[in-house]
Formats: structure tokens, C-alpha cells, sequence
């Protein structure tokens, strides 16, 4: 496709936002019900592109992809028509008598880029949202799954309507090209290199973007908790999800020195019982997405700052681009491995003197997407949630915000900016208008010329 297509494209979507269909509460919902139906009706399709792109286990498919999409699809149906409706606001004496709401209206023709890790979900969920609050859309899935990527044209094509909603497949040159173009919001899930460059192209027309990015998510270990369930519940955030390949997965822990053996103990344990003593044999871990990933996580784990400081794993595969579950101790904190996101199943152990000290260890870095702790202890859970910005927090557990929908999901500084799910995906993709409705009473004379001094006594 070249820049002429995007320019058709673009064109032929904004003529559609322009003759107001896409605005219409029942256009809407016969979308999201589209989007629904995609979801029902193709689940093998699409747990078999899935495969096909990552190897993703079809509980994980199911459970953190189709699932997910049809949760949203449902959730905005229900909250649709409230969603919708104008918000009463106070009115004030300056304009006495008067009127005041706050009116959502759709901002237009939006771009969405998702990225290759969830690309179902992360394809469909900003769609459901820039559907829901009334925008034609764009969807640019990433051609690092592109399986995944070819089904949603397919049925996307299929099932809903393609005047105001449209799929566009391809790499840099597609994607550079739908930059070229003027669009009233760009939702951009990915790395914050490529983030940049959209936030640059948005720039030249003013657009506003949000961009959802990743980080070094840590977890900080207390040493007064339930272990084992604290550990199988890091287990499943890790490598639980896509093997480590998760902008919400844990990227390193924080523990006491004195609490190592433990937990060190209590992972392997557990990481056995889940994945059998030939990890990289298992169907319940997803691949590394290609060779280049595959490569670049090679090259985390062969610095030679960290090479001897492997604890448990470290076994590959590069032929069927597999890793196993892999956790180092004590990485030095210059290393390539505590700079750069991990994004895979490689897991640091960070130690500290006291737990608490991990608070600043976390506030000297870049801010993360997500942070969790785990502990029993109420003042040092309440000084996490005061003290540490990111993203999101999790407390006891890891990841599982992502799957509330009354909480916003989001990055902040390094990892990103705005939000979506639920009420948030329409908001987002909504310019909240304020209108103030006036009669012809109450037309004070002390606003207009000439300006006497008694009329100034009135102010
Ligand atoms: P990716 O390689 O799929 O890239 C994302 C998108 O950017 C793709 O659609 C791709 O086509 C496009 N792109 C690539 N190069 C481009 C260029 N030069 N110009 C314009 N567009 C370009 O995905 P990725 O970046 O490898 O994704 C992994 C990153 O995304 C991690 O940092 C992860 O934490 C983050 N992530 C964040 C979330 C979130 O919701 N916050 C979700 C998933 C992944």
C-alpha cells in the first residue's frame, strides 16, 4: 500500500464520520455487536493464528485475548447509552440565568497501531473504544504476528461496517504512510522508540495520541507472606503470560538478602510442578516471537556481566525459538539486563539490605507500567501506593488490573501517557464539550460599553 491508499482511505472514512452515521447510538452498538461476534463465532480461527504467531497456549488465547475482547465488547455495550448522555454541570452567577452540561462527542477519524504480544486483544480493545464513542477507525495491527494480523482484516472485512471501520496490514512503510495523514487521534501500543516517532508525526496536525508503552515492571518481595502463593502468582504473570512477553509482566524482583533462599527455593519448586523438568518442551509456554527477539534476548543473557549469574533455567532452543523460564541473582545494575525492558522470560533477582529500601531503587529509574508488592505489612503497602509512580499497582498479586475494567490502563512518563479501558476507552476516544445554554433574561447592562464608574462599583 502506498501513500495514495492511505490518503483514499482516510478520505473515504471522512466522509463517512461526515454524513454522521457512525454517530447514531444503534450504529454503534451493531459495530460493537459485530466485534462480539467475531469473538464468538471465530475462537478456533483465531486461537489457531495465535499459535501460529507465538505458540500461545489456548487457555492463554482464550482466557487473556478472546475473552478480554468480549468482556469489552459487552461491558460498553451495557455502559453505552449512559456513556452517551450529556453531563449535567453546575451553573454559576456570573451567567444567571443559565444552563450548563459537558456533551461527549466523538473526536473523527482515529488510528489505532497495536503491537504483536496481544495482537487480538490489543488490536480490538482501542477499537471497541473508538467505536463506542461514535469515531470512524483505523486498525494497524503489527506485522510481527501476522497471522493474527490476517484473520482480523479478514473478519474485521467480514463483519462490520468497512465505510467507517477499516483494517490495513503492514510494516513501516504502511504505517509511515497512515502517518503522513491527518487523523483526530492516534492510539499507539508498542516500544517508546517507535512511540516517538508517532508522537512526532502527530505533531504536524496537532493530534492528540496516547501511547501505550512498556518498562521495567519490578515486584517487591516482603519476607512476612503466604510464599508459595505469592510465587505461583509471579509464575503466572511471567511466564504465565506469553513466556515474559507481557508489557504488564514482571521484569525483576526486590528482595531482602536474607530472603533469597526461600523464594529462590519456592520458584523452582513451583516452576517445575508448572512446566516439567524440560521447560522448553512444554506446551504451556508461549515462544519467543521470532529470531530477532529470540537474538536480542540472547544477547540479555550472554553480557558478560551476568553470564555466571544464572540461578535456575538458561536453556534454549534457537531453532524453534524457545527459552525457558530463567531467573538470574544479583545482576549488576549497570548491566544490559536492568537497562533495557526486558520482554521475555528472562527474570533478574534484584537484592536489597531492607525491603524498604526498594522504594527508592524503584524511584531512581524510568516509571514503570506497573509495580507490585507483596507483603503483609500495612505501612509499607501503604507507603508503596504513596510513593511509587507508575502505571498501575497491584498488591499481592501481579497483572490482574489490567483485567478490571472500572480502572484505567495506562502508562505514565517512560511508559506512556492517556488510557483506556471500560468508561476510560470512551472518554479517551470523546472530546468532552462544554455548553452553556442562555435565554434572553438576565441580560445585566454592567457588561457593556461605555464603562462608567458606577457600572465598575458592580464588580
Ligand atoms: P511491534 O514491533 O508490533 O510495534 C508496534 C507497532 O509499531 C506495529 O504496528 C509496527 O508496525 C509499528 N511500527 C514499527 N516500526 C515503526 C516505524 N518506524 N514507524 C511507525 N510504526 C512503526 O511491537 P513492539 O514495539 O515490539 O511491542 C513491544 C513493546 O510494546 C514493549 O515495550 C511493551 O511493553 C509494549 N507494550 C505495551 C502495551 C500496553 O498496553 N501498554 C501492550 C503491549 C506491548
Amino acid at each position: 500500500m502506498g501513500m495514495v491508499d492511505a490518503e483514499a482511505i482516510v478520505k473515504e472514512l471522512r466522509e463517512t464520520y461526515s454524513s454522521g452515521k457512525t454517530k447514531k447510538y444503534e450504529w454503534r452498538v451493531s459495530q460493537l455487536k459485530a466485534l462480539l461476534k467475531i469473538a464468538e463465532n471465530h475462537e478456533k480461527e483465531i486461537v489457531d493464528a495465535l499459535y501460529s504467531d507465538l505458540s500461545k497456549p489456548e487457555l492463554e488465547s482464550f482466557i487473556h485475548e478472546i475473552s478480554m475482547v468480549k468482556t469489552s465488547c459487552k461491558h460498553a455495550l451495557k455502559g453505552l447509552k449512559q456513556w452517551m448522555k450529556p453531563e449535567k454541570a453546575k451553573a454559576t452567577i456570573t451567567s444567571f440565568p443559565s444552563s450548563a452540561e459537558i456533551v461527549p462527542e466523538p473526536l473523527g477519524v482515529v488510528l489505532v497501531i497495536s503491537a504483536w504480544n496481544y495482537p487480538f486483544l490489543l488490536s480490538l480493545d482501542p477499537v471497541i473504544g473508538a467505536i463506542a464513542a461514535g469515531n470512524a477507525v483505523v486498525l494497524k495491527p503489527s506485522e510481527i504476528a501476522p497471522a493474527t494480523s490476517s484473520v482480523l482484516a479478514k473478519l474485521l472485512g467480514q463483519y462490520v461496517d468497512v465505510t467507517a471501520i477499516r483494517v490495513v496490514e503492514g510494516a513501516v512503510p504502511e504505517t509511515t504512510a497512515l502517518l503522513e495523514q491527518k487523523w483526530d487521534k492516534i492510539f499507539y501500543t508498542g516500544n517508546g522508540k517507535i512511540g516517538r516517532i508517532v508522537l512526532a508525526a502527530a505533531t504536524k496536525h496537532l493530534t492528540p495520541v496516547v501511547l501505550e508503552l512498556g518498562g521495567k515492571s519490578p515486584v517487591v518481595v516482603d519476607s512476612n507472606i503466604n510464599f508459595k502463593v505469592a510465587v505461583r502468582r509471579i509464575i503466572s504473570g511471567k511466564w504465565g503470560c506469553n513466556n515474559g512477553q507481557a508489557c504488564v509482566a514482571p521484569d525483576y524482583i526486590i528482595t531482602a538478602k536474607d530472603n533469597v533462599p526461600k523464594l529462590l527455593d519456592s520458584m523452582k519448586h513451583e516452576l517445575e510442578k508448572f512446566y516439567g523438568k524440560d521447560p522448553l518442551n512444554s506446551g504451556d509456554l508461549s515462544r519467543i516471537v521470532n529470531a530477532n527477539h529470540f537474538r536480542r534476548l540472547s544477547n540479555l543473557l550472554d553480557d558478560t556481566k551476568v553470564i555466571d549469574k544464572v540461578v535456575h533455567g538458561g536453556q534454549r532452543d534457537e531453532n524453534n525459538l524457545k527459552i525457558a523460564p530463567t531467573i538470574l541473582l544479583d545482576v549488576p545494575h549497570d548491566s544490559l539486563i536492568m537497562k533495557e525492558e526486558i520482554f521475555g522470560p528472562l527474570l533478574p533477582i534484584i537484592t536489597v539490605n531492607k525491603v524498604e529500601d526498594s522504594i527508592h531503587f524503584i524511584n531512581a529509574r524510568e516509571k514503570p507500567l506497573a509495580a507490585y508488592l507483596f507483603t503483609s505489612n500495612k505501612k509499607l503497602e501503604e507507603e508503596f501506593v504513596m510513593n511509587i509512580s507508575a502505571g498501575g499497582l497491584v498488591i499481592n498479586d501481579v497483572t490482574l488490573h489490567v483485567a478490571n475494567s472500572s480502572l484505567p490502563f495506562g502508562g505514565v512518563g517512560e511508559s506512556g501517557m492517556g488510557s483506556y479501558h471500560g468508561r476510560f476507552s470512551f472518554d479517551t476516544f470523546s472530546h468532552k464539550k462544554a455548553v452553556l445554554h442562555r435565554n434572553f433574561s438576565g441580560d445585566a447592562p454592567q457588561r457593556y460599553p461605555p464603562y462608567t464608574p458606577s457600572k465598575a462599583r458592580f464588580l
